[in-house]
């Protein structure tokens, strides 16, 4: 899970792309980086930590230029090591570039194989740096169906070929000297948005809540399978693949993911979000005093299946916002105490009652186990546990960081096994048909964490 932003022709690029990351730490709180071109030079400034903490006030006065490129990470292939920091930067014959990129590339682990037994040289342990070293050594001419513009002939026949070599999930943005280029893979497993403000700058993210704090519009989406470039010549998009895939799009995104307040898959996450809680209620009808949602995920799922059944929704655990990843020491004492120091129920509210706890999946169990303890000793007098996702049976591949499939509680037990381990009187997940439908299934869907439906391998 991580995010990218980008941002061509303004005065202001790096204060933009600071501004745009803070508005996709959700998706990543492990670094950030920010790449500026002042035309002719390309400049970095990297970090642990939230944006705030890895880029200071001072760096951005230093970070000057009118396009830039940014990353948020948390880790999925490469762990958290300072050296996975992205932006990437390289300098090659061609020139330089900077690449930021969310997912998760399926081969990179063979192509690096290969390319560092012909000698090529790793900095970082990250799947990204091998578009690096693709693109750099590249030497293949464009697809013949492809006529590129005058700016494109240089650069971009060694993207679409590293394009071509790999495999997996990638919503990537470059940063050149003059240009800005955004790339979403074929499947279109991430979002990725394009936006302008009514300055003429161009910008691209994650997700459209990045435009919101810029002051930008929504324009598009990237489309699956789109290298779009963006110079002073203007707004150009090349389609390098000839065959168009299934799309593939992120479920989880809408499961959990994205932010309510994003425009994603040109889609509102926040009523696709409450839509899959209507479903809910309808697949699973409960008799109870109150609809509590495990903050904050829980909460739209947990709003749509008040609406529906007409079951009041309490605020029944608060959650607290000021704990933060590296607050204390992962030891096993602590880790049993981390969710209260994330969530505690309001005694006034849980005592005496039926209550429909809403979440929005069960990974390892744990986590469940806790709060439904936390409830009965509140004196809950019966917890229904609902989920507004499917059974998460498998590991993902594309971008997400999912424990392995043995510490994939649903891998391991039936429903009801999980229902007696977590200690609920009642335990439903939201059928893999009612989350497609409430998601849109014409957009397609990659699924495989609920179905082991790997679209690519
Ligand atoms: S496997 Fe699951 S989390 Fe990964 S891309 Fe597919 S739906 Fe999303």
């Amino acid at each position: 899970m991580c995010g990218v932003f980008g941002v061509f022709n303004n005065p202001s690029a790096s204060k933009m792309t600071f501004l745009g990351l803070h508005a996709l730490q959700h998706r990543g709180q492990e670094s950030a980086g920010i790449a500026v071109s002042d035309g002719y030079d390309i400049n970095l400034k990297l970090g642990s930590g939230l944006v705030t903490k890895a880029i200071k006030e001072s760096d951005l006065e230093e970070l000057r230029g009118d396009i830039a490129i940014g990353h948020v990470r948390y880790s999925t292939a490469g762990g958290s090591n300072i050296k996975n920091i992205q932006p990437f930067f390289a300098h090659f014959f061609g020139g330089s570039f900077a690449i930021a990129h969310n997912g998760n590339l399926v081969n990179a682990r063979d192509i690096r194989y290969e390319l560092e037994k012909n000698g090529a040289i790793f900095r970082s342990t990250s799947d990204t740096e091998v578009f690096v070293h693709l693109i750099a050594k590249s030497k293949e001419p464009p697809p013949s169906h492809i006529m590129l513009h005058k700016n494109d002939v240089e650069f971009l026949p060694l993207v679409f070929s590293a394009m071509k070599k790999v495999k997996g999930a990638y919503s990537l943005t470059i940063l050149r000297e003059k240009q800005l280029i955004a790339i979403r893979d074929p499947y279109g497993f991430r979002p990725l948005v394009l936006g302008k403000n009514k300055t003429g700058s161009y910008f691209v993210a994650s997700e459209t809540c990045a435009f919101d704090i810029v002051d930008a519009e929504y324009l598009r989406d990237i489309k699956p399978g789109e290298v779009l470039v963006i110079d002073d010549a203007g707004m150009r998009s090349y389609f390098p693949f000839e065959h168009t895939e299934k799309a593939e799009k992120c479920i989880f995104e809408f499961v959990y993911f994205a932010r309510p307040d994003s425009l994603i898959f040109n889609d509102y996450v926040y009523g696709i979000r409450k839509e899959m809680g209507r479903q809910l209620a309808r697949e699973y009808p409960i008799d109870a005093d109150c609809v509590v949602p495990v903050l904050d995920s829980g909460m739209l799922a947990a709003k749509g299946y008040s609406e529906e059944s007409g079951i009041p929704l309490e605020i029944g655990l608060i959650r607290n916002h000021y704990v933060g990843r590296s607050f204390i020491q992962p030891t096993q004492e602590i880790r049993d105490l981390s969710v209260k120091l994330k969530l505690n129920p309001v005694k006034e509210v849980i005592e005496g009652k039926r209550i429909i706890v809403i979440d929005d999946s069960i990974v390892r169990g744990t986590t469940s186990k806790k709060i439904v303890n936390m409830l009965k000793k509140a004196g809950a007098k019966e917890i229904h546990m609902l989920i507004s996702s499917p059974p998460v049976i498998a590991p993902c591949y594309y971008g997400i960081d999912t424990p392995t499939k043995e510490e994939l509680i649903a891998n391991q037990m039936s429903i009801d096994e999980i229902k007696e381990f977590i200690g609920c009187d009642s335990l439903h997940y939201l059928s893999l048909e009612g989350m497609i439908e409430a998601a849109g299934k014409e957009k397609g869907f990659c699924t495989a964490c609920f179905t082991e439906n790997y679209p690519v391998l």
